[in-house]
């Protein structure tokens, strides 16, 4: 069975003293949990402060973004080997909001894609459709594009080396989390354009379901076969709110 994967997504919140207090607490709650990996990823600017307070503990950090480039003239950029050097094992790449706030691409984000697993950091890979897609019936067309265009040429050694979250940008800081049914609908779908464009480890790469999840919901939203864990976004501001859908994320399955 794939190990489920809690991610908390900071987004741009957290002054450096705020980041610290926040991680500091989450240790103390969740910082021994090994039946479920664990990752949190601030600000650029408190990278250092938490890594400070999760590197001895079974919490990883994480980025919420990267650039393809190793190093150079590329002002106000960050590369995979500086965040590595900052302590991190995992990026989030082509959040929804990276893509509709700041103009990403599919080719843009292949592109920290494959930069990412050269230098050894481990993409979260996100897809999602807009509500008006979902309404159109155009859910898979949207989310097999994203996937054959992020992934086009990358070549995995390892189903680890990589992770998918669907996260339909409708149910992103919204309240209105995907039915598992809705969201294992699409992870079902996932799965099979994985296995096809990775030639048979589809079904052992990790796919996150994110989108609006919370104490509440978690139990339901982890019930379906195919769902490997969730990317939190405003649950994971919260220590309390956090550590509780990591020990729920435990006892489920
Ligand atoms: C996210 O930022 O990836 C996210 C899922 O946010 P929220 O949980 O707030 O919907």
């Amino acid at each position: 069975m794939r190990k489920r994967l809690i991610v908390g997504n900071w987004k741009m919140n957290m002054l450096r003293k705020e980041a610290y207090e926040l991680a500091r607490g989450i240790a103390e709650l969740v910082g021994d949990v090994s039946y479920v990996d664990i990752a949190v990823a601030p600000p650029y600017t408190s990278l250092d402060v938490v890594y400070g307070v999760i590197s001895n503990t079974n919490i990883g950090l994480c980025a919420q973004n990267v650039f393809w480039e190793e190093a150079g003239a590329f002002t106000g950029e960050i590369s995979p080997y500086m965040l590595i050097d900052a302590g991190c094992k995992w990026v989030i790449v082509g959040h929804s909001e990276r893509r509709t706030v700041l103009g990403e691409t599919d080719e843009m984000v292949k592109r920290k894609v494959a930069a990412s697993i050269k230098a050894g950091l481990i993409p979260i890979l996100c897809v999602g459709e807009t509500l008006e897609q979902r309404e159109s019936g155009k859910t898979m067309e949207v989310i097999r594009g994203q996937l054959e265009r992020g992934l086009d040429g990358i070549e995995l050694f390892s189903s680890d080396s990589i992770v998918i979250a669907y996260e339909p940008v409708w149910a992103i800081g919204t309240g209105r989390s995907a039915t598992p049914y809705e969201a294992e609908e699409v992870h079902l779908f996932i799965r099979n354009v994985l296995d096809r464009v990775f030639e048979g480890i589809g079904g052992k790469i990790r796919v996150l379901y994110g989108g609006s999840v919370t104490p509440e919901n978690i139990e339901d939203i982890l019930s379906p076969p195919n769902i490997d864990g969730v990317l939190v976004g405003g649950a994971s501001l919260k220590a309390e709110s956090f550590a509780r859908i990591v020990r729920l994320a435990g006892r489920i399955g």
